[in-house]
């Protein structure tokens, strides 16, 4: 009698309680490695706030680090813990390699936030890329 392969969901609904449980039990043993990374993948921005020491413009690509660079960061982050990577900038949404790196880090498992002005068209990245809240 042949065994039968659990289903997709089963194993990914496993997968997915046991990360967090995981990651609990090794606080309670004083794990206290962060679960949060703010990654500023550019600084580069469309606007000009005035109190932000962050941005400069948006075709000033100095320093700016490519995508490998990014998802390797994420990469280690992740095996360190990270569960939760935020991307931000600057304007994060200036990054034509944006959707590589959310997908990127997303199937790693882990969760992302993408914290923009919101002046870009967003909708040009991918549906699975990220959720917007419906009012
Ligand atoms: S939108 Fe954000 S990154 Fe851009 S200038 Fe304003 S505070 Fe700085």
């Amino acid at each position: 009698m042949s065994r039968t392969p659990k289903s997709t969901w089963v194993t990914d609904a496993l997968e997915l309680h046991e990360r967090p449980l995981i990651r609990y039990a090794k606080w309670l043993l004083g794990d206290r490695s962060p679960i949060v990374a703010y990654l500023k993948i550019t600084k580069r921005c469309n606007l000009d706030c005035y109190y932000c020491p962050w941005h400069t413009t948006p075709t000033d690509f100095t320093h700016e680090q490519d995508t490998a660079v990014w998802t390797a960061h994420i990469d280690t982050l992740f095996e360190r813990g990270v569960r939760i990577f935020v991307l931000e900038g600057g304007e994060p949404t200036l990054r034509q390699d944006l959707p590589v790196i959310l997908a990127h880090a997303q199937a790693r498992g882990a969760h992302t936030i993408l914290a923009t002005n919101g002046t870009g068209s967003i909708w040009r990245f991918s549906p699975t890329a990220f959720t917007v809240a419906e009012s």
